[in-house]
């Protein structure tokens, strides 16, 4: 029995779990809306207690047949499944921008394709991977990276592809097994994943999505003493419940949390160059992790980046994000509107000044103005906290010493970014205690680099190599040179 298919903008997609090898329905289900506009897209299935069993014996039957292949052997899969992806780009861009709200042209100009680049950059890179050598004196150490098992994977909403496949790609080419759970207000490019994975043969049971919601399937999901790892991106609260549950079985967690990033304009900065990476802040509507959305500005300098900034604020266009002229989209969910102009009302009622924006936008609903507070103090609620949405903070400072301290003056470290003289701005970007810093510049990734914060923002590192030490057990087989004679005495 399977449930019948939705239909979005045109796009048939599954509604239903994928799990070894097929689509299982869910009587459970919870309804999906829109954030463009509100309708209801149709209702997904909640992962019961029966298909997280379902699920995690079927990638545990899947995974000695899957780790015994090479990473050679795995790489064709893993490229047929990118090419696959690729082929249904139109299908994936417009279901993500109708249920996530990302602009259909971030979609097909960056997200697909970086999608297929983290199936394919990592299943090659797998292959370096199999054997280290370490060569002694005594011993030839032969420093093996063995797939852990079955991995369970969550993620959120404010990139649902992208973030599925950055963590699907290094673990299964590692020869791991995957439980996917996709975020209840945006799964739809995570089911049709499945579709792609089935159309080209990736074994059952190698790959499987459960579906539901993060309080019931995905507790049960990390609670499970069977899985090997687990690897999250989400908020801070639902990190350390996952931590507590997978603590309890000794499983190691990968956690990507979110960030209260610095945005730094020194005093030798290019104001023109700050101000328009800074507009970049808005982009997904700001609900974007790794957004430097702390403004801390060089008060010789403040009224030139304001009046800079607020010209190219000005011409942003908020509206749909299936338009192309589109460049600030929805939030995702009235309770996320109501959480982000939540914080501008404590805001200013505490005496912070609107620089512009501060109001929900005309367009519609689910839209907010692109919004710069200032009057601020470090210890203020937005300051300190996590928006999640087209909400900036600026403040000024007079040296550079408190320009770090502002910047280190929260409890998170994600990213951050320094505009400056290029000397000037390095030597402040080694003091910003965080997880990754742009220098002159904004959201240059590569697979190769670490990902990953420091303090609230998380703990461990995806990414190239960093990303398989995760996935993997590291093991030492030690083969001595000369025979082994047993003694007590080591001489
Ligand atoms: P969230 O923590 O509410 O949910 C994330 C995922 O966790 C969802 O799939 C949800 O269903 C699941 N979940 C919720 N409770 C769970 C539980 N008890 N056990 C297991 N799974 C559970 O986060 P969100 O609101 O979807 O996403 C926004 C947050 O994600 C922001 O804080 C943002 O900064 C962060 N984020 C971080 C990064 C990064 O790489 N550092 C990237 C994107 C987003």
């Amino acid at each position: 029995m399977s449930t019948s298919m939705l239909e979005v903008a045109g796009v048939l997609v599954s509604p239903d779990h994928y799990i070894d090898g097929e689509r299982v329905p869910s009587e459970e289900r919870f309804e999906l809306f829109s954030p463009i506009d509100q309708r209801l897209l149709g209702q997904v299935a909640a992962g019961q207690p029966v298909h997280v069993e379902q699920a995690i014996a079927a990638a545990q039957r899947a995974f000695p047949a899957w780790s015994a292949m090479t990473a050679a052997e795995r790489l064709p899969y893993l490229d047929r499944f990118a090419e696959e992806i690729g082929r249904r780009a139109d299908a994936f861009c417009t279901l993500e921008s109708n249920d996530a709200g990302v602009l259909l042209s971030r979609m097909r100009h960056g997200v697909v394709p970086r999608a297929m680049l983290n199936l394919r950059w990592f299943a090659e890179h797998a292959l370096g991977l199999q054997e280290r050598p370490i060569d002694t004196e005594q011993a030839h150490h032969r420093v093996r990276h063995d797939p852990a098992g079955v991995v369970v994977i969550i993620t959120p909403w404010n990139a649902p592809l992208m973030l599925s496949t950055w963590k699907l790609g290094p673990a299964l080419a590692a020869g791991n097994t995957c439980i996917l759970k996709p975020p209840e207000w945006a799964p739809l490019t995570c089911s049709l994943l499945a579709d792609a994975a089935h159309a080209v043969g990736l074994p059952p049971g190698v790959f499987n999505v459960v579906q539901g919601i993060g309080a019931t399937t995905g507790a049960q999901l990390v609670a499970d003493p069977r899985i090997a790892r687990v690897s999250f991106t989400g908020s801070v609260p639902t990190a350390k419940r996952i931590a507590q549950a997978a603590g309890a079985n000794l499983v190691p967690c990968s956690l990507e949390l979110g960030g209260k990033s610095p945005f730094i304009v020194l005093e030798d900065a290019d104001i023109d160059a700050a101000a328009a990476t800074g507009a970049l802040m808005y982009r997904n509507a700001g609900q974007v992790c790794l957004a430097g959305t702390r403004f801390l500005v060089h008060e010789r300098v403040a009224e030139r980046f304001i009046a800079a900034m607020r010209t190219t604020v000005d011409g942003l266009c908020v509206g749909d994000p299936r338009d192309e002229a589109t460049e600030v989209g929805p939030i995702i969910h009235p309770r996320q509107v109501e959480r982000v102009l939540g914080f501008i009302d404590r805001a200013v009622a505490g005496g912070a000044q609107v620089l512009w924006g501060g109001q929900p936008h005309p367009f519609g609903a689910q839209y907010v103005q692109p919004t710069m507070l200032t009057g601020l103090s470090q210890d203020d609620e937005i300051v300190q906290n996590e928006v999640f949405g087209p909400v900036l903070t600026l403040q000024s400072f007079a040296s550079d010493d408190e320009a770090v301290a502002m910047a280190n003056g929260t409890d998170y470290g994600l990213g951050g970014v320094c505009y400056g003289d290029t000397a000037h701005a390095i030597a402040i970007a080694d003091r910003v205690r965080t997880g990754f810093i742009w220098v002159n510049s904004f959201g240059i990734r590569d697979l190769q680099a670490p990902f990953g914060g420091i303090k609230r923002s998380g703990i461990g590192r995806e990414g190239g190599d960093w990303s398989f030490e995760f996935f993997c057990d590291v093991k030492d087989v030690v083969v001595p040179k000369k025979p082994f004679r047993p003694s007590f005495s080591h001489r």
